[in-house]
């Protein structure tokens, strides 16, 4: 079976943030060079989101909801199975 999300995942969000610092980028970049296809899909999804909010028209604050966003992509996920 492999179930197993990757570890990088978590750091994905951050990084289209740019808010990792630079040792976590050097690891997380030399980990996107080897072609995860998990994260690639990720960060795609991720980055997409992030121009989004650089082009809508308010420059504001960024709203709590990306602070969650990001906390939430950092956080380890519940696993499935006991709840739903
Ligand atoms: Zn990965």
């Amino acid at each position: 079976m492999g179930a197993e999300r990757c570890a990088w995942l978590g750091l994905l969000a951050a990084h289209a943030l740019d808010a990792l610092d630079s040792a976590e980028r050097a690891g997380l970049e030399g980990h996107l060079r080897s072609r995860c296809a998990e994260c690639e899909g990720e960060l795609g999804r991720t980055r997409r989101e992030v121009e989004a909010l650089a082009e809508s028209p308010a420059p504001v604050a960024p709203p709590p909801l990306v602070r969650r966003r990001v906390l939430n992509a950092v956080r380890p996920r519940r696993r499935r199975g006991s709840g739903e």
